[in-house]
């Protein structure tokens, strides 16, 4: 697919769309067929699946080969666990779900291309990934989202946000559906699109947020996992703000998404831990996606979220994104709650 949006990011636009493509494909054939032994838990006690590591695999590979300028990618995944000798049968599981699109591939390879990735970059300007965003959803056969992020000076320049499970005009938004996938894409400053993951349609399509005249019709989303967002005291400020509807719940930046197609209005992310530190990865893409469609994106002070603190959003304080209009009314209900 050719772009002529930005002489600058054309290329780059290009060849992340196409990274973030086919980590859809296999990503989704490996998510009908997940396996209990194909998924692992982290250091931290989250869950990573070999969905993840093919993921970051492919799209480093892709980026590595085919951009004309690489820079650093802050990527979510590292090898330390798939190294170990027990794991030798998550490693062929790997390369088996990615030879389709990656004729060659080794071992020796996907090591070697997740190992591309880091967590600090000394540039001015870096990628941010996030392979598989939403890992407890993916298992449980529910939304997941694939996010790719290029950040320049602290500001995020461009996003793309794939999401295998969403179709637009949305039908169903809880569960892993056959036939369904949609990438959306945005260049600060050049509004945010979508394409089908199906490659029978490749018409991009411009898309923008709801517009709300009552208060009452506002849709709000948040997270399936009560540990990543206070949801009781989501809903009480969601209800102060006028909402009636009941909240949508989905995991990862998928919730992004549903407010730039309008299947949302509100994406509140409340602090259950003051010491956690929201990452990167799991907002950039998600950010620009959702302010090219016309929303806001803070932290839940009203603070704009900044990009230039290393891996994490350090300066900031969970999230409120919110369609234009009520994204002060927002804020002024989290400050009196909160
Ligand atoms: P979501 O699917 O929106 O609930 O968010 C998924 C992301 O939450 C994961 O990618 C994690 O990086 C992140 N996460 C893990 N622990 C926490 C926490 N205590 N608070 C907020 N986010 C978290
Ligand atoms: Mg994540």
């Amino acid at each position: 697919m050719k772009f002529n949006i930005s002489e600058k990011y054309n290329e780059p636009l290009e060849v992340a769309i196409e990274a973030v493509r086919q980590a859809c494909i296999i990503t989704k054939n490996i998510q009908k067929k997940l396996k209990k032994s194909e998924i692992e838990t982290k250091a931290d006690s989250s869950p990573v699946t070999i969905a993840d590591y093919a993921a970051q695999a492919i799209i480093l590979n892709h980026l590595n080969h085919k951009l004309e300028k690489n820079y650093t990618v802050i990527a979510e995944e590292d090898i330390s666990s798939l190294e170990l000798r027990h794991n030798k049968n998550l490693l062929s599981r790997i390369v088996e779900e990615t030879k389709s699109i990656w004729p060659g591939v080794t071992n020796k390879k996907i090591l070697e291309s997740i190992n591309s990735g880091s967590l600090i970059s000394n540039e001015n300007r870096f990628w941010t990934l996030d392979p598989v965003d939403g890992t407890k959803g993916f298992i449980r056969k529910q939304q997941y989202s694939i996010s790719l992020a290029l950040i320049e000076n602290g500001s995020v320049e461009m996003g793309i946000l794939g999401c295998p499970n969403i179709e637009v005009p949305t039908k169903n938004l809880d569960r892993m559906t056959e036939g369904y996938g949609t990438i959306f894409f945005s260049l600060k400053g050049h509004g945010c699109h979508q394409i089908s993951l199906n490659s029978s349609n490749l018409k991009i399509q411009k898309i923008v947020a709801r517009s709300v005249s009552e208060a009452s019709e506002l849709v709000a989303c948040e997270s399936v996992e009560s540990m990543h967002s206070r949801i009781n005291m989501g809903g009480k400020i969601i209800q102060a703000v006028g909402s009636r509807q009941k909240p949508i719940r989905a995991d990862s930046q998928c919730k992004y998404a549903m407010v730039a197609i309008g299947a949302a209005d509100i994406y509140l992310r409340l602090p259950t831990n003051p010491n956690y530190e929201e990452k990167i990865w799991d907002h950039a893409a998600g950010k620009i996606i959702a302010e090219e469609a016309g929303a806001i994106v803070s932290d839940i002070r009203g603070n704009r979220l900044r990009f230039d603190q290393g891996a994490t959003l350090k300066q900031n304080e969970g999230i409120a994104c919110s369609i234009k209009e009520y994204h002060r009314t927002l804020i002024d209900n989290i400050d009196h709650y909160m």
